[in-house]
């Protein structure tokens, strides 16, 4: 049976007291439809930025309650087809994102999707890379806005969240309550502007429960990579504990000592940036998988 959930089931904050609008068991096929970060406000470049309700930002759909999984387990999402719609919007402004001591206006920038491409301007389509924005699942006693990224997921705003990942989330309340959105057509590392290539869609996931591993998450693995995620008050406190998430896997996975992990990571492992622009900053650490497979690291749901 494959589950359903529209876009007009949305939450503004990932909280344990959500109330559920959907409850699957574990190993569900789900298909989330997304608004966009906006909440489909803007469908024009003519749009006044004060005539929009800044409460109805980053929504996300949900949240499932996914049957089987109690605290302590981890959610794998395995993320599947993602459709977009036919444009998608970009903005920029002053104190938004790196530029903005720089910029005087606020901008909108609609930004068609034809032909695989995001037509940046007129005459420059660039690459599409979908990617999930904000993905997560209830935190444990505070109420966390979809703006904001943490241990949980949300707002992470990592470009590898995307077809044929799977994201491990933890589990913190009965039935891990995940919620997702804010999908992007394309974005770049830092996303420096403060958007992507900002989208509604849909999103179809597979969910399992994984019990009796102490990962650190969130964690996202695909075919090539091995990826631990993390966000802080900035990026030096981000960077250190994503690279300290994947010494611990190593050391529980592929019975590596800490000094074995931190010489195979200076050597074979890339830091990188997801985002610099949301209220907590989000790093990651990517180690081929192929790797750890060597050492015995073994994933499959
Ligand atoms: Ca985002
Ligand atoms: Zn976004």
């Amino acid at each position: 049976m494959k589950y359903e959930i529209s876009k007009s089931d949305i939450v503004y904050a990932l909280c344990s007291e959500n109330e559920p609008v959907l409850r699957v068991p574990d190993h569900s096929t789900v298909v989330f439809h997304t608004c966009d970060c906006f909440e489909d406000q803007i469908q024009s470049e003519n749009i006044d930025f004060g005539e929009l309700d800044w409460e109805r930002i980053n929504p996300a759909t949900g949240p499932v309650y996914v049957e089987n999984a109690e605290p302590g387990d981890l959610l794998v999402v395995h993320i599947g087809k993602m459709e977009l719609a036919s444009q998608g919007v970009m903005t920029i402004g002053p104190n938004l994102g790196v530029f903005g001591d720089e910029l005087k206006e606020n901008a909108i920038r609609m930004v068609p999707i034809r032909d695989d491409k995001a037509w940046i301007t007129n005459d420059l389509g660039i690459p599409l890379n979908p990617m999930i924005g904000v993905i997560g699942t209830a935190p444990q006693g505070v109420s966390i806005s979809c703006g904001t990224p943490g241990s949980h997921g949300g707002n992470m705003d990592c470009q590898h969240i995307t077809t044929g990942a799977y994201l491990l989330l933890p589990v913190y309340v009965p039935g891990a309550l995940l919620a997702l959105g804010d999908l992007h057509a394309a974005m770049g590392d830092g996303e420096v502007g403060v958007s992507g290539v900002e989208i509604a869609g849909s999103v179809t996931v597979q969910v399992h429960v994984l019990k009796g591993k102490a990962w650190p998450a969130p964690l996202l693995i695909n075919d090539k990579t091995v990826m631990t995620i993390a966000s802080a008050e900035d990026l030096d406190e981000a960077s250190e504990l994503a690279v300290k998430h994947m010494a611990r896997l190593l050391e529980q996975e592929c019975q590596m000592t800490t000094p074995e992990a931190v010489f195979l990571l200076s050597a074979a492992a890339n830091l990188h940036v997801c985002q610099v622009v949301d209220p907590k900053k989000t790093a990651r650490m990517e180690l081929p998988r192929f790797i750890m497979e060597q050492r015995g690291f073994a994933f499959k749901v």
